[in-house]
């Protein structure tokens, strides 16, 4: 099976080809038909399985077909929570490269440097937002993100952020995004913390295991 068969457009097939990815992972063929019929899912995935296109392509896919002509501003329309700024760093690298062919522009928000080059990014406007809990609520308490436009939300590595404390953050975080969005959580393992944060943020989730 190649990228082709999973109905992305030609315009993010061009950029995962120029990635040099041939065909989809495991996690890859499984997730993304799933999350183009806007299910919520709940995977158990490691790093380095590909999970990150796994949930990147599908949702720029729905982005892409619904795509608002003529908004004034952009808005945030996806936020992807993660444990750590690598993280954050890590999977903007990958979204930035994925994106290279649409209209998408990303921040990434983190703590242990400045807020103010981050607002100034904000303020401009973007698409898509990976953040770390803790800054991210800053931004949130400072007006300097609006995350009332959000139609997914994506926790990765969500058994880190729990093993980290970041429960309540996350808890605080949801309540300032739409009910009506799609939620992919992402976790290495799949313990009772796991399955109760799925409970009270997901949607009658399919379940994916590789
Ligand atoms: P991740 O699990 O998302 O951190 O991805 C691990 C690594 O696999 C990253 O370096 C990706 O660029 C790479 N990767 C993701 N999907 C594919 C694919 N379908 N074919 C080859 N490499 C991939």
């Amino acid at each position: 099976m190649s990228f082709s068969h999973l109905g992305l457009n030609p315009n993010i097939l061009k950029a995962i080809k120029e990635q040099g990815y041939t065909k989809p992972t495991p996690i890859q063929k499984q997730a993304i038909p799933i999350v183009l019929e806007k299910n919520d899912i709940l995977a158990a995935a490691q790093t380095g399985t590909g999970k990150t296109a796994a949930f990147t392509l599908p949702l720029l896919e729905i982005m892409n077909r619904k795509k608002t002509k003529n908004e004034k501003k952009r808005s945030i329309k996806a936020l992807i929570l993660t444990p750590t700024r690598e993280l954050a760093s890590q999977v903007a690298e990958n979204i930035d490269a994925y994106c290279k062919y649409l209209p998408y522009k990303t921040a990434v928000v983190f703590g242990g440097v400045g807020i103010n080059p981050q607002k100034a990014t904000l303020r401009k406007g973007v698409d898509i937002v990976i953040a770390t809990p803790g800054r991210l609520l800053d931004h949130i308490s400072q007006k300097t993100i609006d995350l009332s436009k959000v139609d997914f939300l994506v926790l990765d590595e969500a058994d880190r952020m729990l093993d980290m404390g970041f429960i309540h953050d996350i808890k605080k975080i949801v309540t300032y995004i739409p009910k009506h969005r799609q939620t992919l959580l992402f976790s290495a393992t799949f313990s009772n913390e796991i399955k109760k944060l799925s409970q009270s943020f997901l949607d009658n989730p399919k379940l994916i295991e590789v």
